[in-house]
């Protein structure tokens, strides 16, 4: 096993496992969203070249331990002709984490299926973007957060604009939030944004964070260091 590249794996989506030879293979669909033909591939995958089973990962994933390296272009071949997308690790994007929102949800107040696609296509912004550091986006229909939008690095919801003449429905965001061994909740920008204005913000804050941020620096320390008003007026 010398000479292998193991980031370049972790990008194609195949981490190295604690058993030594075996890979977990790291599945994503667009919105958490496999369709029937998806699982039907992935439940031959998983009998064909691991060991029959699947794990649901945390960031609505399903992933397949133990495929040995021998097998990675071939399984690699067949996910491709599937349609099936591959997740990732390491200092990139991950895949945004989106409940239903108003798409089935009763307490749906947005399409988070419909902003999520319009971060990817229209921004151009997705797993598995290369980073400073891991960067995780989530989107919550309401203010239920059940994707715990305000632990992300970039968290939005769909809210009530109080404010508003009309009640509007439109989008809170938090910045710079993150879990792990030092969570932290993100910086809570106090206004209803409509949706186009949600993917400007987006948009500049991974500008931002491109720009500025050191090798394996998060965001919500880049903006303890930067100084929040500093940063707001950078994306706003
Ligand atoms: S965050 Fe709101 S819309 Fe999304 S699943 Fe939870 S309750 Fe439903």
């Amino acid at each position: 096993m010398k000479d292998i590249d193991y980031d370049a794996l972790k990008k194609r989506g195949f981490l190295r496992q604690k058993q030594e030879g075996y890979f977990v293979l790291r599945t994503r669909m667009a919105n958490g969203n496999y369709h029937k033909e998806h699982l039907e591939k992935i439940a031959e995958i998983a009998k064909k070249y691991a060991r029959g089973f699947v794990h649901a990962t945390t960031r609505q994933g399903l992933e397949m331990p133990f495929i040995k390296y021998e097998d990675i272009d071939r399984v690699e071949c067949e996910l491709k002709a599937a349609g099936i997308l591959t997740g990732t690790s390491g200092p990139r994007l991950r895949t945004t984490t989106t409940c239903p929102g108003n798409n089935w949800c009763k307490a749906g107040l947005v399409d988070t299926f419909r902003l999520s696609d319009r971060i990817e296509k229209e921004l151009g912004i997705c797993c598995p973007m290369d980073l400073p550091h891991k960067f995780k986006t989530a989107i919550s229909g309401c203010p239920n957060s059940c994707t715990r939008v305000e632990n992300s690095d970039i968290g939005i919801h769909g809210s009530v604009d109080i404010a508003s003449a009309d009640k509007k429905i439109g989008y809170k965001l938090y910045i710079g939030g993150c879990g792990g061994r030092t969570p932290r909740l993100g910086l809570k920008l106090e206004k209803v944004f409509s949706e186009d204005e949600a993917l400007k913000i987006i948009e500049r804050v991974i500008f931002f964070y491109k720009q500025n941020a050191k090798p394996r620096q998060r965001l919500g320390v880049l903006i303890e260091e930067t100084g929040k008003d500093g940063f707001l007026k950078s994306i706003i």
